[in-house]
């Protein structure tokens, strides 16, 4: 029997052929296909910039940088997400505060977060760092409302959400890293995410100086642009400006990431029709508890759910063949963070005793998912 991952990427042989074509062509790291697919995200997404890097991690580290964190930078961000969300601050030398997340959204609480920001004297904090978290878009207007009282920036880690948005109080929608209200926000193209290039991220943003640092801090802080330089000589020379990195992307994973990108809309709404018949089977069954908000505006990167006997259901769901996953361990019951210091965030904590994240994908079949509902329904009630 074939077996039922919680994820997977889709790669077609347009895919392979643009990637085909791309190696035959005269750039194999940082090309033009670079700066086309970084146009051609920007647009997807609403953005007015995007760079492209190596991977996610490597994005939320150079979103750091350039907003300058440094050993006395506070950073609040949610324990429910990916260590990276977090590793990001440490990477400079800054400290991580964790807060509990919200039991309806399981995104960052906004109530719970302005309470420690308020606790502490002014100043004390530099940045906030929400996480879409499942693909659930979270309102970044009242965060930044409550950013602009305290002078915080905001990195919205919206790896899980591309194509997601909400609506703001104008009614307007807002993608996911459109840039409208977070300085900077960051994407990953690893394979179990939307858009899969192997390994790589993006940054995008509206602020075109975050934009020139991004760029510098991506190549070892060299330019080679005349303009920027602070003196010239032969067409040799090159200028190191400040301490970068190699966080570069390539040009036949973004050869990848265009032929992806094509279909990215196509996977979104494929993933919310299989979120809709999820929503369906479990609403009125009292075993599981599910993610509040609407489909329209998720991006569901993942579906997740709560369960009592999550470890019973998980182990049976295995004996079937289907191969669900927890999102997240809490970053702050990590050994390396609990050292660091103790959080008692007892939502979030509750959370991870009960989530479970079932199979979603675009190439899920009905089929595929009515088995998955089938047998989560077998489990509760044989
Ligand atoms: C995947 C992910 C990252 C890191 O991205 P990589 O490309 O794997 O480095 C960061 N934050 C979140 C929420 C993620 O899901």
């Amino acid at each position: 029997m074939k077996s039922i991952p919680y994820g997977k990427q889709y790669i077609t042989d347009e895919d392979i052929t643009s990637v085909s074509k791309a190696l035959t062509g005269e750039f194999l790291t940082q090309g033009p296909t670079i700066k086309e697919f970084e146009d051609k995200f920007a647009e997807y997404i609403g953005a007015r910039y995007a760079v492209a890097v190596s991977n996610g991690t490597a994005a939320l580290h150079l979103c750091t940088l350039a907003l300058g964190v440094n050993e006395n930078s506070h950073v609040i961000t949610s324990p429910i997400t990916f260590a990276a969300s977090a590793n990001c601050v440490r990477y400079c030398g800054g400290h991580v505060h964790f807060v509990d997340i919200n039991p309806d959204t399981y995104t960052l609480d906004i109530a719970k977060t302005e309470a420690l920001i308020l606790s502490k004297p002014k100043g004390f904090f530099s940045g906030i760092i929400p996480v879409d978290f499942a693909g659930f878009a979270v309102n970044l207007e009242a965060f930044k409302a409550l950013a602009d009282k305290h002078g915080l920036w905001i990195i919205e880690d919206a790896c899980h959400a591309p194509g997601g948005s909400f609506t703001n109080s104008n009614g307007i929608e807002q993608n996911c890293g459109n840039g409208a209200y977070a300085d900077l926000a960051i994407f990953s193209f690893h394979p179990v995410k939307h858009i899969a290039c192997g390994e790589g991220g993006m940054i995008t943003t509206n602020d075109e100086n975050l934009y020139k640092k991004l760029l510098l801090l991506r190549t070892h802080g060299i330019t080679k642009d005349p303009e920027l330089m602070h003196q010239h000589d032969g067409g040799w020379y090159y200028e190191m400006q400040t301490l970068g990195f190699n966080y570069r992307f390539t040009d036949f994973q973004a050869a990848l990431g265009i032929s992806q990108l094509k279909r990215a809309h196509e996977g979104l709404v494929k993933r919310r029709t299989i979120a809709a018949k999820y929503e369906h089977a479990f609403k009125d069954k009292p075993y599981i508890i599910r993610q509040s908000g609407s489909i329209e505006g998720h991006a569901y990167h993942l579906y997740v759910i709560q369960t009592e006997n999550r470890k019973g259901l998980y182990d049976y769901l295995r004996t079937k063949n289907i191969f669900c996953q927890v999102h997240y361990i809490p970053v702050h019951t990590m050994p390396y963070y609990k050292e660091l210091g103790a959080f008692t965030l007892p939502i979030a904590e509750d959370y991870y005793s009960k989530c479970l994240s079932l199979p979603m994908y675009p190439t899920l079949t009905e089929g595929e998912q009515q088995f998955v509902i089938d047998s989560i329904h077998s489990f509760f009630t044989k």
